[in-house]
This record gives C-alpha cells, structure tokens and sequence, in this order.
C-alpha cells in the first residue's frame, strides 16, 4: 500500500490536478487524458482492485459513482454524457492497483473497445 501511486497523490506526496476531495473520495485529471475531460475518481480507502471490495464497501463505490457523474455534469457534458470505465486485473488492462473510475466526456467515444 506504501507504493501505491493513487495512495500517495491522495496524501500529496505527489502532485496531482484535483477536481474534488472530501473525507472519502479523491478526483484527479488523467495525466494521460483521452478525451477533452478525462479524470479519476478513487477511493481514500486503499482497495486494489473492484474484485476486492467487500459488502463494507458497497456504499463507498455507490457514492464514488455518483460523484463521478456529477462531476461530468459539472464540466458540461450532462446533456451529451460520457463514459464511466473500471479496469479491472489483467484482462481489464488494470495499470494502477487502486480502485479508479475514468470519467471521460467531450467528444463521442467509440464502442466496443480493442
Ligand atoms: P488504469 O490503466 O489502471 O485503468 O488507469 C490508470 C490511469 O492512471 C491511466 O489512465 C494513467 O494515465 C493514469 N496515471 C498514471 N500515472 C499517473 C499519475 O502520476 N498522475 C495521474 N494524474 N494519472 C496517472
Ligand atoms: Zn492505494
């Protein structure tokens, strides 16, 4: 968990560009953005992977869900909408182990993925 990159931009050890912070969410952009809006809605809690939660944490997910398009909202893109995507592990293509939603709006984004 000390390695974890998401753990330390949420504590400041690395910079990030915020969107939102309360006691139990964090939004940050992408530093790789994909679309005119691209940010990541995490956790404060230290989960891994979705395939990690627990019951406990069923709630803390509800609530990252709905921030996350609230966010978007907020950034303009409540009429047109977005995407709302969990990697997940290996065949999720998962490159950081801490829960994340990539909210993404802006522009029409293709469907199925590669
Ligand atoms: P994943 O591939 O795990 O679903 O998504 C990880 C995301 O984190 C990627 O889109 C990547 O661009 C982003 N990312 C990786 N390192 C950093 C960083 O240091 N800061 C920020 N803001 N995003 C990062
Ligand atoms: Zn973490």
């Amino acid at each position: 968990m000390n390695d974890c990159l998401f753990c330390k931009i949420i504590a400041g050890e690395i910079p990030c560009n915020k969107v939102y912070e309360d006691d139990e969410i964090c939004a940050f952009h992408d530093i790789s953005p994909q679309a005119p809006v691209h940010f990541l809605v995490v956790p404060k809690k230290h989960i891994p992977t979705l395939m990690d939660a627990k019951g406990e944490d069923a709630a803390l997910l509800g609530k990252l869900l709905y921030k996350a398009q609230e966010l978007l909202a907020a950034r303009g893109c409540a009429e047109k909408g977005g995407r709302f995507v969990i990697n997940c592990k290996e065949d999720g293509m998962q490159t950081v182990s801490h829960i994340h939603i990539h909210v993404l709006g802006g522009r029409p984004l293709l469907w199925p993925p590669g």
